[in-house]
């Protein structure tokens, strides 16, 4: 291989390096994580009478935006001499810290909600060489375990209440107004623990007060109504919804996500699963395959819509946040059964009906 070659998009600590709490002593950790597709929906803009955009964080490294905050997170902790990472997760982020730790070479513990992560994802964190203990109790249970040892033994923390997960993040904010040559007017995102809808904002804001854009989009975040503790005010003790990736009860960033819709006049809402599962095949039906969870953006502007509460003509993006392979039963279980057919071309064009 030569040196020479088209380049080629850099990882967001390069193609954002003076946005980010790095130094030239950073060790730069990346799988190129970021510069992911902004594709537009032609029908979703006609259904709505919106400019709608879906911002395709599943087409990450690991397949979901956790790599935005993991590649900082990462590098950071090396920087700082660190041997160990631990996280818990509900599985992104423990396939993006054990691809991440692999290619540091430190090693990664996870904690992870017994029985509760969606196959690819286990696969994927175990791939990696990750150490992956199953605790008794949900996301929330095991996030506590995990910053209690982390505050008493030598292992850094990768959960988002990590500050340069949080850092990493914002740049999807940064590429959407990058590719729009403005911000949204509105800016969709599904929220489990918060951190992402949080990160958001603090992108929007760094870019705003550079007087890159001149407006912030309003920040709508939507949580699933089983696993709704924001929407409500209050923890939620048994979280339930099909969108794992959010079956959060009590988000590390609740107030950081309170402000972010707060400050840019925005909310956080409720979509059920029967909206969140239409709308994974909906975006599917697309030509993009998004897990469960990211779908929760899509169900919530169909959610606005339904209510009159869309103004007409608004540039809207949708976070779809993590790849539908990651957990595709929902795809099985809804689609029609593959045909058997005769090993004839007639047969098959019969069948087809051409
Ligand atoms: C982590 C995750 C979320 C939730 O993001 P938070 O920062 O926890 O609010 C949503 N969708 C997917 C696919 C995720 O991996």
């Amino acid at each position: 291989m030569t040196a020479a070659g088209a380049p080629q998009w850099r990882g967001i600590i390069e193609e954002y390096r003076e946005w980010l709490p790095i130094t030239a002593d950073t060790p730069v950790v990346t799988l190129r994580e970021g510069g992911t597709p902004l594709v537009r929906s032609e029908t979703l803009s006609a259904e709505t009478g919106c400019d709608v955009w879906l911002k395709y964080d599943g087409a990450n490294p690991t397949g979901s935006f956790k790599d935005r905050g993991m590649t900082l997170a990462i590098s950071k902790a090396i920087e700082e001499g660190a041997k160990a990472v631990v996280c818990a997760s509900t599985g992104n982020t423990s396939a993006s810290a054990a691809a991440y730790a692999a290619k540091a070479a430190l090693t990664c513990a996870v904690l992870v909600p017994k029985g509760k992560i969606a196959l690819g994802k286990m696969a994927q964190t175990l791939v990696h060489g990750a150490r992956v203990l199953e605790v008794d109790g949900n996301f929330d249970a095991a996030l506590e375990l995990a910053k209690d040892l982390a505050d008493r033994y030598p292992v850094t923390l990768v959960n988002s209440v990590n500050r340069f997960r949080l850092e990493g993040q914002k740049t999807a904010a940064f590429e959407i107004c990058d590719a729009l040559a403005r911000a949204p007017d509105l800016h969709l995102v599904p929220v489990g623990n918060a951190g992402n809808i949080s990160s958001h904002w603090l992108g929007y804001s760094d870019y705003l007060e550079a007087g890159v854009i001149h407006e912030p989009p309003r920040l709508f975040g939507f949580q699933a109504k089983g696993a709704a503790p924001i929407v409500l005010g209050e923890p939620v003790k048994d979280p339930q919804t099909i969108a794992t990736a959010i079956r959060i009860g009590n988000p590390a960033s609740w107030e950081k996500a309170l402000s972010a819709a707060k400050e840019s006049e925005g909310a956080i809402l409720a979509v059920t699963d029967r909206e969140i599962l239409a709308a994974y095949r909906r975006v599917a039906r697309e030509g993009l395959f998004a897990e469960p969870a990211s779908a929760a953006s899509v169900a919530g502007l169909l959610h606005l819509h339904a209510e009159g509460n869309l103004t007409a003509d608004a540039t809207v993006v949708c976070v779809l946040t993590g790849h539908g392979l990651k957990d595709p039963e929902w795809a099985i279980a809804g689609a029609a059964q593959p045909q058997t057919v005769r090993g004839d071309p007639a047969a098959v064009a019969t069948e087809l009906g051409l």
